[in-house]
């Protein structure tokens, strides 16, 4: 089976944990934690980087650490993994759904003005599978009615806008290091901020509000979402060859885009002219006049020995939220045909060319005998 994913684990995040369990510095403090909070920092363009124990929980952080209050409300895009829309609701704040745009699978940038209201505090573009979102028109819409820009760059660590770095795009950014992302610590997820202030409070909330001037008084709830220094010291390794894993997702992307190009009746990813994409996963979306669909693929590229991952499934369409009242009646045209027509391909660290093209010519394969 050609797997979806394989993280890339050296011999330096051996030698790096060794040094952890040797010293004894197993827990949430120590050098490796510092140092990796630094260099995503540094990488990203941000002052101050908070490391946490999984993304999910860095979106939760970043919400709270605003300091906005129940029913303020935040825009995302519908076609998103649901820890987005998790992290506002744990906030008691109203997440308020924009399609993707056709192309890059991302928010659509210009159906989000007319979801503004006098409730809307925030806006998180997420960048979906490598593509950076068109931030010229969050960063106008954002200036324009006060809005603090929170961003999800869990599948976008090293991609660019206009030559920045996603995760540097705005007032707060998220990341997550679970093993399918671009760096990994197993577990694990990272807040950036130039905020003084942001960045303290989301400090304090990671480690139960404890006080600095006294220990066990607690003047605001947190949590506990620390990571540990053994998962830093894995995140450590990873970020110092961050440009390798990035190179070799780019070659990965450059490669299923020589191979699949002349298949009809498929869409493959795109990279604006404005974008860096990394490909973190390599999607494809199968025209609707095609007799079969996503699942139906899916299904026969299994059964030839490669595994593959639907696209998401808008937030709209979740009976989890809409048991809650959330989104009922909505439609989101543009992601409910890429949620059902798309997939991604395998796209793993360690995927070799032969493998890329033993895929891409199953994928020819499945589609001719429809
Ligand atoms: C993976 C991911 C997350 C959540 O990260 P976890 O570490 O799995 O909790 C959040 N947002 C996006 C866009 C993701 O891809």
């Amino acid at each position: 089976m050609i797997p979806v994913n394989e993280p890339a684990i050296g011999e330096k995040e051996i030698e790096y944990v060794v040094d952890c369990l040797k010293t004894g510095w197993i827990s949430s403090t120590g050098k490796y934690i510092e140092e990796f909070e630094k260099k995503c920092a540094d990488y990203c363009g941000m002052q101050y980087g908070i490391a946490v124990s999984n993304g999910t929980v860095a979106l939760e952080t970043a919400i709270k650490s605003l300091g906005l209050t129940p029913e303020d409300e935040i825009i995302l895009p519908t076609f998103t993994i649901i820890s987005c829309a998790l992290a506002i609701i744990n906030n008691k704040c109203k997440p308020v759904l924009v399609d993707s745009e056709p192309r890059t699978w991302t928010i659509d940038v210009n159906k989000i003005e007319k979801k503004i209201t006098s409730k809307t505090k925030a806006i998180m573009p997420v960048h979906i599978y490598g593509h950076p979102c068109d931030m010229d028109k969050i960063w106008d819409i954002a200036k324009k009615y006060g809005l603090v820009i929170i961003e999800d760059a869990a599948e976008a660590h090293g991609a660019e806008y206009k030559g920045e770095k996603c995760g540097g795009l705005g007032e707060i950014s998220c990341f997550s290091f679970y093993a399918n992302k671009i760096i990994t610590t197993g577990e694990g997820g990272m807040v950036l901020t130039n905020n003084e202030e942001y960045a303290q409070k989301a400090r304090s909330l990671r480690n139960l509000c404890f006080r600095e001037d006294r220990r066990f008084y607690h003047t605001e709830l947190g949590s506990n979402f620390r990571l540990t220094n053994v998962q830093a010291a894995i995140g450590l390794a990873q970020i110092e060859k961050i440009d390798k894993l990035i190179e070799k997702k780019r070659w990965m992307g450059s490669k299923y885009n020589e191979y699949l190009n002349d298949i009809s009746g498929i869409t493959l990813p795109v990279e604006e002219a404005w974008a860096k994409n990394v490909y973190w996963m390599y999607g494809i979306v199968l025209d609707n006049n095609k007799d079969i669909d996503a699942t139906e693929l899916a299904r026969r590229l299994k059964k030839e020995g490669v595994d593959t991952r639907p696209f998401f499934l808008g937030m709209h369409e979740q009976p989890a939220f809409h048991r809650m009242g959330l989104f009922i009646d909505e439609h989101f045209p543009v992601a409910e045909n890429i949620s059902r027509q798309g997939l991604y391909l395998p796209s793993g660290l360690t995927i070799t060319e032969k493998q890329i093209q033993e895929v891409s010519n199953l994928v020819r394969r499945c589609l001719a005998h429809q």
